[in-house]
């Protein structure tokens, strides 16, 4: 039995990851479960999965989770995070906390010997040098969850690691990939968060409109895998049917296929390296797909994906802005405080603004992280 600590519960990821627990209750046993604030979606999980512990995000939440439901232990915050991801009696990590604010839990749980499935791509983008110096040292697995790097990580299986000419991530364009730049101008909220593809949190879902999201995953992949920028490219394939593939040196290409289903690449981050039946998830029926298109990505109509690439090149503490400027400002579009296209651009002035300083330290992380939200959030007021 592995005893599993869930870091983001009542979101997307961390709901498909109790699905997945609920089909193997032989295997998995829920340890604790983190949330944020979201007190309705996390009673019925409480009640049915019974953790030993329990974290919110902050006291108010506490309290009013006490007035609904006397429980077990509640804990709070980024502390109570970290404690539940040390815990001796967590055996994995699941990190799909939305955010930054998932690093000092990942760092720890690593100097704890954790094993760590992980969806919160911020974390390696923000401090990824950081994470993945202390997973070599610590000789920890980081599980990927997401579903490019899961189709990475299982072309990459066997002997097949050590010679990989080049990674192709997909991309299915997000909600507007048929729109022209003129069109963004006018694009709404609610237009963006109707994804062609995937049923995601409105974060990522707004990520991928931006093509943010697969910046990120540039620069999540160039540290899962040790493979240089120039030898990670982007295709659009709008079927999102190939999840990823690897480029071998003698030309050959490996992908990985599947319907677009989390619970996939989560169960097998849970499992790994083993292979169980899911039942709930559908083959994929080839015939009826038919076809799969591949198109050439174009930085100049998602210049995020081009910023992503030259922040990931520039490296230091410049992943760190690029990141903490995108979410502070897609939180701001998701409070309809700003438009469609002014994500991009406050995240290119931070960019522009940044002294960068080379291998930071994770105070000067956590620093930059939060001046890089204060300035973006006052420069809309
Ligand atoms: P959601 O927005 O659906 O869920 C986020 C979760 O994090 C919720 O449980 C939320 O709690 C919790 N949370 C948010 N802020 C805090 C905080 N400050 N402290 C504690 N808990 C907090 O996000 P997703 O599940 O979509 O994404 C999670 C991660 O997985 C992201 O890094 C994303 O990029 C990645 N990912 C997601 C995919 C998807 O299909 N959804 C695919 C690949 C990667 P509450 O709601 O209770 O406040
Ligand atoms: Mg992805």
């Amino acid at each position: 039995m592995k005893y599993i600590t869930l870091l983001g519960a009542t979101g997307s990821i961390g709901l498909q990851t109790l699905d997945v627990i609920r089909q193997h209750q032989d295997l998995f046993t829920v340890h604790a479960l983190a949330f944020g604030k979201n007190i309705a979606k996390a009673i019925p999980l409480i009640k049915e999965f019974k953790p030993k512990k329990i974290v919110v995000q902050d006291w108010e939440t506490l309290q009013r989770l006490e007035m609904e439901y006397a429980t077990s232990e509640i804990l709070v915050g980024n502390e109570g995070m970290i404690e539940v991801s040390m815990d001796c009696e967590t055996d994995i990590l699941v990190n799909a906390v939305l955010g930054s604010v998932g690093l000092d839990a990942t760092l720890r749980a690593i100097e704890a010997n954790k094993t760590i499935a992980i969806a919160n791509k911020e974390t390696l983008v923000t401090a990824g040098h950081l994470v993945m110096e202390k997973a070599r040292k610590h000789q920890v697995h980081l599980l990927p969850i997401d579903s490019e790097h899961s189709a990475i990580f299982q072309c990459l299986q066997g002997e097949n690691n050590k010679e990989i000419n080049r990674l192709i991530l997909t991309a299915s364009g997000g909600s507007f990939r048929d729109k022209t730049r003129a069109e963004l101008e006018y694009v709404t909220l609610e237009d963006a968060l109707q994804h062609p593809n995937w049923s995601m949190g409105a974060k990522v879902t707004i990520d991928s409109a931006t093509m943010m999201n697969k910046g990120l995953e540039v620069i999540e992949a160039h540290w899962l895998f040790g493979v240089s920028y120039q030898a990670i490219d982007v295709i659009l394939h709008k079927e999102s049917i190939v999840h990823s593939m690897v480029e071998f040196d003698d030309k050959s290409i490996m992908a990985q296929l599947g319907t677009t289903d989390m619970r996939t690449p989560i169960q097998y981050a849970l499992t790994y390296p083993s292979r169980l039946p899911l039942p709930q998830t559908n083959s994929l029926d080839l015939i009826e797909i038919g076809k799969l298109h591949f198109e050439e990505m174009k930085f100049e109509r998602f210049p995020c994906l081009k910023m992503a690439y030259e922040a990931g090149k520039t490296g230091g503490t410049m992943p760190t802005v690029l990141n903490a400027a995108n979410e502070a400002a897609v939180s701001l579009f998701l409070q309809k405080k700003i438009s469609f296209l002014q994500i991009e651009k406050l995240v290119e002035n931070e960019l522009t603004q940044h002294y960068v300083i080379d291998h930071p330290e994770l105070e000067a992380i956590q620093v930059i992280d939060k001046e890089t939200r204060k300035r973006v959030v006052s420069s809309v007021k």
